[in-house]
């Protein structure tokens, strides 16, 4: 088996002089650390500007007609200064200058955006003396905006199979007519799993300024458990409740190629992180859950009607209605003559009273019951299917809090209990949960 490593860093780990030497370091420190994404220079400190934050500001003012030089210089300053305080001797001005008169020539937005990835990856590549490799022949877009997958493999795989170790600018490629495009915001991420599927390497690193995912929410426990280990469909169950350190799109490629990916912090290297592996070769960790999150402001609407489930096409009659509204809903739990849909409220904004109306007219229920703030909670785990009692200490924990709940749906993903309360009693179940699995 090959030992590489494809290791990406974010741009709070590429921030300045000090985090480029921690960088080195940590690379340096390990030789199947070949391929190195860098994504844009981060904050400093807290109300710092972001490189491609400044980036996207030069566009909006060019296509306000205002004058771009002031933010371009700020921008300038801070690559300038980044390239003295590592003491390297390249001609970063003649880059920026460079990009300067292409932006006064009319350059795309896209352009704009990913001159913060490739400036720092020439940076970093004279610093760790690597080859510096353009993601822009390397990744490929589809005139439709997809990523050209046939063809980035190719390029991948056929530039650095004899380049032993390279830098590749994160977030961004080409089209197939040679313009720069981007991938959405925080991209980088998904350069990196990109690169790691076609190289075959054996670990995805993501080096970050967090060491890893929590079991929870941070702001609502205090100094929550480290997650050692986690399935990509774990992650999946608690991103999608608002647990993310990395781009959702970035885990596909390295999860089809079945590679673990690392969540490091560039600030506490010698932290292990969390580890995401395969579901298959994943033991399962019985008696306990790997995470607990959750989300406010979900409204629940309650359908009841006798013989419901006699009646064919009832729910694709409520779906429609929700679909010719232009609503999409998060859970629809039933019973037998019961059908609850859970909507993000938001969604519901200005539409609900029209909902509530159709759904009584096209449906005839016997009842329709509306009860908004409602929050939802998943308690993920992979243990959750094989082991006896978890749901039993969850529930009992919940009823020692006195915490009401209003809904319960395991649904078809048997890693996932959602759990509805009431929005005012949300930080209080989340903590209760968390406490009877902390040890
Ligand atoms: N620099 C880009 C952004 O801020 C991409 C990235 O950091 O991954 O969105």
């Amino acid at each position: 088996m090959k030992n590489i490593v494809v290791a990406k860093f974010g741009g709070s780990s590429l921030a300045d002089g000090k985090q480029f030497n921690k960088v080195k370091k940590i690379i340096l420190s390990d030789e199947s650390r070949k391929y190195i994404v860098p994504s844009a220079p981060g904050k400093r400190f807290k109300d710092d500007q972001k490189i491609t934050d400044l980036l996207y500001l030069c566009d909006a003012h060019i296509k306000q007609n205002i004058p771009f030089d002031d933010v371009f210089s700020i921008v300038k300053r801070r690559y300038l200064k980044l390239v003295s305080e590592l003491n390297l001797s390249m001609d970063i001005q003649k880059e920026l200058n460079n990009i300067e008169e292409k932006i006064k020539l009319g350059a795309s937005q896209d352009y704009i955006a990913s001159r913060g990835e490739y400036l720092n990856g020439l940076i970093l590549a004279n610093f760790l003396n690597f080859q510096f490799v353009d993601a822009a022949g390397l990744i490929f877009f589809k005139e439709n905006g997809i990523l050209d997958e046939e063809k980035t493999r190719f390029a991948i795989k056929s530039r650095l199979s004899n380049v032993d170790k390279a830098v590749i600018p994160g977030f961004y490629g080409s089209m197939r007519n040679g313009e720069i495009k981007t991938f959405s915001r925080g991209g980088s991420d998904i350069t990196g799993a990109i690169i790691a599927s076609c190289v075959e390497a054996n670990l995805y690193e993501n080096w970050t300024d967090v060491s890893g995912f929590l079991m929870t929410d941070p702001s609502i426990v205090d100094n929550p458990k480290n997650i050692e280990k986690i399935t990509y469909r774990e992650l999946r169950e608690l991103s999608y409740m608002g647990a993310t350190v990395l781009h959702e799109e970035a885990i596909f490629p390295v999860r089809k190629a079945g590679i673990p990916i690392n969540i490091k912090n560039t600030n506490e290297p010698e932290h292990q992180g969390t580890l995401i592996i395969n579901d298959v070769i994943a033991k399962n960790c019985m008696g306990t859950i790997t995470g607990v999150a959750g989300k406010k402001n979900f409204t629940v609407i309650t359908i009841e009607k006798s013989m419901m489930n006699v009646e064919q096409g009832y729910c694709r009659k409520i779906l429609s209605i929700l679909e010719d509204n232009d609503v999409s809903f998060e859970h629809m739990p039933s019973g037998v003559d019961i059908v609850s849909l859970i909507i993000s409220q938001p969604k519901l904004d200005g539409k609900l009273e029209k909902i509530i109306k159709e759904i009584d007219i096209k449906c005839s229920p016997d009842s329709i019951e509306v009860h908004p703030d409602m929050a939802l909670i998943a308690v993920v785990g992979r243990g959750m299917n094989r082991s006896v009692g978890i749901s039993a200490k969850v529930f009992k924990a919940l009823a020692l809090s006195e915490v009401n709940v209003r809904m319960i749906s395991q649904g078809a993903s048997e890693i996932t209990i959602i759990i509805g309360v009431e929005n005012n009693q949300f930080e209080k179940a989340i903590r209760s949960i968390y406490k009877v699995f902390e040890d």
